[in-house]
């Protein structure tokens, strides 16, 4: 099994990015409910989803730019623990979900996924 991420961007178009409490209060990252500013105290944005990194119209994260990270050197900590063949069980649902989504994508083109060559 490859450690090798092959920037499909699967990941960071499936799942909702959550911000550690550090990371929102630091207002760095664009976020769902922007608009409102850095909301406190942390339990309030939690609430409502405004720790959530924003998503483009297409459900991609907004920092994904043609299969690629667009602030990777300063991705949010849940990015940079996840990678999609971890075995780690607390990934394993998210794991699954990538899992499903590549073979219905295959299923439904006929064709292999597109994949995003790694930048030499
Ligand atoms: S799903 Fe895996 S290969 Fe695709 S971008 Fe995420 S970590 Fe990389
Ligand atoms: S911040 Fe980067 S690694 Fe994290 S979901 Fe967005 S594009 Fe993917």
């Amino acid at each position: 099994m490859t450690n090798s991420c092959v920037r499909c961007g699967c990941c960071c178009s499936l799942f909702l990015i959550n911000l550690s409490k550090k990371e929102y209060a630091s207002g760095r990252y664009r976020t769902m409910f922007q608009e409102h500013g850095v909301i406190e105290p942390f339990a309030h944005a939690q609430g409502c989803g405004a720790h959530l990194l924003d998503k483009n119209a297409d459900e991609s994260c907004v920092y994904l730019v043609a299969g690629r990270c667009g602030i990777h050197a300063s991705r949010p900590a849940v990015c940079r623990d996840f990678f999609c063949t971890t075995q780690a069980k607390k990934f394993a649902g998210m794991v699954e979900v990538i899992r499903q989504s590549k073979a219905e994508a295959l299923a439904g083109s006929g064709e292999p996924v597109e994949v995003m060559p790694l930048r030499s």
